[in-house]
């Protein structure tokens, strides 16, 4: 038993000693230490012998265990070491490679559109006021003068909660909250830009667009205010040449109402394709806010007047920028965002 013992373990030091991959190394352990393994099975054999005899041959089992185990585990951290030493080789980093470079991200073009228009009415003394987006049809109908059943209503179908929550179809919510919040304080002088939803979608209309309203309140306030603050921010928008044309037209909110236009900023009136050879070209809805506008808000429409307007951000940044399908603002697309 001694000389298998001593056979086992030299075998096993040159098995260990040749072997040069973790998995063999493991094979081999099982082999030799494993439930069915060689020294196992040498030591099952110890039963077998005189009472005498046993302790000895038992601590000589148990020291070959030792022995071989040792061994193995010295192969294992050397092995381990080489692997480790082998992949830094592979992996060697080559330090004067130049950096990758941050690319550095710019406000969406909107956004900048928004912070363009917004700063031209703070100059002109409003301020700039927000809104749910998420409205009851009190305040995105009902307060301006759209009761239930108005057939204009058809005009602005929206994504309904119930049958009083709605997403709403415009900011002019704002404008009624923002009343109703300021009765009877004058003068009331605010833009609301934000977030609208309709149910629309092709080149030029999107189910979610943005709008900017605006609103002035005060004593004695006129059509020629309304004309000169849209002028005011025609020129300051479009260039200095612009001149602006009011048409009449109607809004429910507004009496009597006009539809905007500014003088063409590319052909300077003469007609051209972006002006469909008129000259001139709409950007915005606007007039005299509505007597039931007024009381429904708190005011006496024999003291207080004032006007209203609103303008798609979207349809002013096309312009602006000569783009042709509103759907580009919203696909994200980094390769058309980066030009502005
Ligand atoms: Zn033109």
């Amino acid at each position: 038993m001694y000389e298998q013992l001593l056979s086992l373990k030299s075998e096993a030091q040159k098995m260990i000693d040749s072997c040069n991959d973790n998995n063999a190394l493991q094979e081999i352990k099982v082999a030799i230490l494993g439930k069915k393994g060689q020294l196992t099975q040498i030591s099952k054999a110890l039963g077998q012998l005189s009472a005498e005899e046993r302790p000895k041959m038992g601590q000589a089992v148990n020291e070959t265990k030792q022995v071989i185990e040792n061994l193995i585990d010295e192969k294992m951290t050397c092995l381990n070491e080489s692997m480790l030493a082998n992949q830094l080789k592979e992996e060697q980093i080559d330090i004067t490679l130049p950096g990758r470079r941050f690319t550095v991200g710019t406000q969406h073009i909107l956004t900048q559109v928004t912070e363009q228009m917004e700063e031209i009415f703070l100059s002109l003394g409003y301020q700039v006021a927000e809104g749910p987006q998420v409205e009851t049809d009190y305040y995105n109908f009902e307060a301006l003068n759209l009761p239930p059943d108005h057939p204009a209503r058809d005009m602005q179908d929206s994504f309904y909660f119930s049958d009083s929550i709605l997403l709403r179809t415009q900011t002019s919510p704002v404008q009624a909250r923002t009343m109703e919040k300021m009765t009877p304080n004058l003068p009331v002088k605010v833009v609301c830009p934000g977030v609208v939803y309709r149910r629309d979608d092709d080149a030029t209309h999107s189910p979610m667009f943005h709008q900017m309203e605006g609103l002035y309140l005060d004593r004695k306030v006129t059509l020629a205010d309304l004309k000169g603050t849209l002028l005011a921010f025609a020129r300051q928008m479009f260039g200095e040449e612009r001149e602006v044309r009011l048409r009449p037209s109607y809004f429910p909110f507004t009496e009597p109402s006009a539809e905007v236009d500014i003088s063409c900023f590319v052909c300077g009136g003469k007609g051209c394709r972006l002006c469909k050879q008129t000259g001139w070209i709409e950007i915005l809805g606007s007039g005299m806010v509505h007597p039931n506008v007024l009381r429904m808000s708190g005011y006496d429409p024999e003291e207080v007047s004032g006007f209203a307007f609103g303008m798609g951000i979207e349809r002013i940044a096309m312009l602006k920028y000569g783009i042709k399908d509103m759907r580009l603002l919203f696909e994200n697309d980094v390769r058309f965002l980066a030009q502005f």
